[in-house]
């Protein structure tokens, strides 16, 4: 029963070594940081994370979803990075829902918040 899980966890693990670095993705950056607020239905609570990337960081801009129900889950920010940088805009705020299938559909959110230095 776990072994779906695992399948996924080590093709995550490949991903992030397939990502490559932040330099070479978008070398004008000089660090991300990205804020949220992770919202999970049924915990009642919101719980803080924040994430820093810096040029030799993985690009991997895929934040883990937290419910242990959840398959294939997360919140994949790197086409609002993409867009971001495309227009060298500095901060943006949006929400993004889990892309996985958990025990229910829309069982966790985050509210983001991106700040991007330039070099
Ligand atoms: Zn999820």
């Amino acid at each position: 029963m776990n072994n779906r899980k695992n399948v996924g966890r080590a093709e995550k693990l490949q991903q992030r070594l397939d990502a490559g670095f932040v330099a070479a993705h978008f070398p004008e950056v000089a660090s991300i940081v990205i804020s949220m607020m992770y919202n999970q239905k049924g915990i009642g609570k919101s719980l803080p994370r924040t994430v820093h990337f810096f040029p030799g960081s993985s690009a991997f801009f895929r934040i883990n979803c937290l419910s242990k129900d959840c398959v294939d889950g997360g919140f994949d920010l790197t086409q609002v990075l993409t867009a971001m940088v495309g227009n060298r805009r500095e901060n943006a705020k949006g929400e993004l829902s889990c892309e996985g299938e958990g025990a229910s559909a829309d069982h966790s959110a985050i509210a983001y918040e991106v700040l991007i230095q330039y070099s």
